[in-house]
């Protein structure tokens, strides 16, 4: 991993969690309730990665697949003003795809590698990795399956990551009430498969009004701390 770059969070205090930012050539677990910013974190490093190096970005594009139908590009012109970007602009730079189940998920994580291949691409999202693999293979007895299947997608991630040094992003909705199927409130409900296949693990958790706090787990590299951080109408903020 010799050429590993890094995209700013555009947070002063996520990007020192991170040692600069969300780094290429990784898949970045970003986890968390509902509510917590999953998807608001990755709208921002959408936008961020489209930046010159010296304003922390990569001026590269990105791609997003979208599996909740959660993309707002309303949201993306905001955020990209925010940042003295053209909102159409920046619109224009991030390659869209809904995923309609877990099988199309895998197919366009595919497609993504192809145009990764042919396009200055230094961010590919999957928002959220696991909401189909959950819904089609519900319970503990569809358990083995759906594991085997989202280790299948997550080695794909890793290997685009690895072979075209980009960033992956991707989240995953951890229930605030214990879960019923794992019993243990601090794994997230995919089970631990992720915490396997990503390369690093972003937890985010709700505190008041619109203040988040990120941790790091699991992670070789990184100390255990924590960063607090807003959601504002420029996105997330210090
Ligand atoms: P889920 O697990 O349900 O997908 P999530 O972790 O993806 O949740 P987000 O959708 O990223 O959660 O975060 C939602 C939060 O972001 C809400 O608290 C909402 O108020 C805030 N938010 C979204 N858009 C804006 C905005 N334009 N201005 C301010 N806050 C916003
Ligand atoms: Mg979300």
């Amino acid at each position: 991993r010799v050429n590993i770059k890094r995209i700013s969070t555009g947070v002063r205090s996520l990007d020192e969690l991170l040692n600069g930012g969300v780094e290429t050539s990784a898949v970045t677990e970003v986890a968390g309730e509902f509510g917590a910013g999953k998807t608001q974190f990755c709208h921002q490093l959408a936008v961020m990665v489209q930046l010159p190096e010296d304003k922390g970005g990569l001026s590269a594009k990105a791609i997003y697949i979208d599996t909740e139908n959660t993309f707002r590009p309303e949201r993306i012109a905001q955020i990209a003003r925010a940042r003295g970007l053209d909102p159409d602009q920046a619109l224009k730079n991030i390659y869209y795809a809904r995923a309609y189940s877990s099988d199309h998920q895998m197919i366009l994580a595919e497609q993504a590698r192809r145009i990764i291949k042919q396009d200055n691409v230094k961010l590919l999202v999957v928002d959220s990795i696991v909401a189909h693999f959950r819904a089609e293979f519900p319970g503990r007895e569809n358990l083995a399956e759906r594991q085997q299947k989202l280790n299948k997608h997550i080695a794909d991630l890793l290997k685009i990551a690895d072979a075209y040094d980009v960033a992956v992003v991707v989240t995953n909705q951890v229930m605030a009430q214990p879960d019923v199927f794992f019993g243990n409130p601090l794994k997230p409900a995919g089970g631990n498969v992720l915490a396997h296949g990503a390369t690093y693990r972003i937890w985010l958790r709700k505190s008041k009004e619109n203040i988040r706090i990120a941790k790091i787990f699991d992670s070789p590299y990184h100390p255990e701390r924590e960063a607090t951080f807003k959601i504002t109408e420029e996105g997330l903020t210090d």
